[in-house]
């Protein structure tokens, strides 16, 4: 249960960072939000960890730790994963310093991931003039644009802990999921990916 997929997630979502192995929960508690995941990493690498050839920098291992205890603490928020038709709508009014007038143009699996990533920032001040421009999939992973007044790195970390995140849930249900190549790239569980292997 949220149990399995905290582990799932993290486990892939966190290969390249360093002392991510020491990874152990130590506590789920009831909150208003959902069950909360309690964790500790003490080797966690607190940086940015590059990626060995490249420009790209994956956000920090706790950041995206955060963000995933707050993804699953939605999703479980009544006992059971649960998902109204209208969940974008419904995200979009409840989120609209976030969100603006957008809604994420995803499957409903990604619904918790948006909703944790909304509530990091929320959590952290929504910075000034910070306008959501498109919510969507691409090449199997989320995206999110957006444009602020400043440049605000806290922000920047939790909307690339989304993006990195949504490469390891799947699209259409929300359980632990891998980027699947096909006709299209998509990030699916097994059930959902139907024989499609993982890349
Ligand atoms: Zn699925």
């Amino acid at each position: 249960m949220i149990y399995d997929e905290f582990y799932a997630v993290a486990r892939h979502a966190l290969k390249n960072h360093a002392g991510a192995d020491g990874l152990q929960i130590t506590a789920i508690t009831p909150s208003a939000v959902g069950p909360v995941v309690h964790w500790t990493a003490p080797l966690l690498a607190r940086e940015r960890q590059r990626k060995a050839m490249g420009v790209v920098g994956v956000v920090a291992g706790p950041v995206i730790l955060d963000l995933l205890v707050r993804t699953l603490a939605a999703r479980w928020r009544r006992g059971a994963p649960y998902c109204p038709q209208d969940w974008d709508q419904q995200l979009s009014v409840r989120y609209r310093r976030v969100f603006g007038r957008q809604t994420p143009a995803t499957g409903p699996g990604w619904s918790w991931l948006w909703e944790g990533g909304a509530q990091a920032i929320v959590a952290s001040g929504v910075p000034r003039n910070f306008k959501t421009t498109d919510m969507k999939e691409k090449y199997g992973a989320a995206r999110w644009y957006h444009q602020a007044e400043e440049d605000c790195e806290y922000v920047d970390d939790i909307i690339d802990a989304v993006e990195h995140l949504s490469g390891f849930i799947c699209e259409d249900c929300g359980k632990p999921g891998k980027i699947r190549r096909g006709s299209w790239i998509r990030c699916l569980c097994e059930l959902h990916a139907k024989g499609r292997p993982g890349s």
